[in-house]
């Protein structure tokens, strides 16, 4: 199973080759993740690299403030964000609406990179967009909902969250922008799943009918039991008495096997097994 930091790291290194995918990606970093003064905050050196080489791809220039990596105080080491401040502060703007589809997915694919949060844990995948307005939380919304994604929100700690939960949405949306690897990796883990699913499926399924054979074969023996403690065994047609004797001579058998052994139908085993129970029933 992948890393989410390996997910971003193949993510930012997709270089898109148009320039219209280049300024589509920067619009998605920067998408409600501004850094103060304009640029790309973040986390991630991967995704700030992935700024950087965006912004100068297409004429920006961009700079990083000197010594924001981390710092030691005492023993804590403190994360800082990194910063890509951007010349001009603002990128010429970027609509979706007039976009062509490849630079939705790039858009996307920015916006993954930099307001997305991904685990893709044994609980199941799950990719989380954060934003600090609602509005910021419901245009990217409806953009996912046009991509054919679903999500749904919430408000957390005054934050707005934006969540695909489910495989379906998730590979969807690795699919889009473009984590091949990622998805790969991703649809393995899922058929690994299903077939361990399926597989205990049988297995639970095989053992509920191993316990019914073995319960009917055990109320078969008290039957013939009971039938041959009152003399009334011996006295039953020869077809019965073949039947009872097959049964007490092969006690974990099934049906088939005793079918075989009488040489006769699986169904007309069954049928005499159960007359011996009924017989059995009606006389006590
Ligand atoms: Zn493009």
């Amino acid at each position: 199973m992948l890393l989410a930091g390996e997910v971003k790291g193949e993510l930012a290194r997709i270089h898109p080759a148009r320039n219209c995918c280049r300024r589509a990606e920067l619009a998605g970093l920067l998408y409600g993740n501004r850094a103060a003064g304009g640029g790309v905050r973040t986390l991630d050196h991967a995704t700030a690299r992935t700024a950087m080489h965006l912004a100068t791809s297409i004429g920006l220039r961009a700079t990083t403030p000197p010594g924001i990596a981390s710092t030691q105080q005492g023993s804590v080491r403190v994360r800082h964000h990194l910063q890509v401040r951007l010349e001009p502060a603002a990128p010429p703007p970027w609509h979706w609406g007039q976009s062509a589809a490849c630079d939705r997915r790039s858009f996307l694919r920015g916006v993954l990179l930099g307001s997305a949060s991904l685990s893709l844990g044994a609980g199941g995948p799950h990719i989380e967009f954060v934003f600090s307005t609602a509005r910021d939380a419901a245009a990217l919304h409806r953009r996912l909902a046009e991509s054919g994604v679903r999500a749904a929100r919430l408000l957390r700690r005054d934050r707005h969250v934006l969540y695909l939960k489910g495989q379906e949405e998730v590979a969807t949306l690795l699919r889009l922008v473009g984590a091949n690897r990622a998805l790969l990796d991703f649809e393995t883990a899922r058929v690994g799943r299903d077939v361990r699913n399926r597989v205990n499926r049988l297995l639970n399924a095989e053992e509920a009918n191993l316990a019914r054979t073995v319960r009917a074969a055990d109320r078969q023996l008290q039957a013939i039991a009971e039938l041959a403690s009152t003399g009334r065994l011996e006295r039953l047609p020869r077809g019965l008495r073949e039947a009872a004797a097959q049964r007490r001579a092969h006690p974990d058998a099934d049906l088939d096997a005793l079918a075989t052994g009488l040489g006769i139908g699986r169904s007309a085993v069954n049928h005499r097994l159960r007359r011996l129970i009924e017989m059995a029933e009606a006389a006590s």
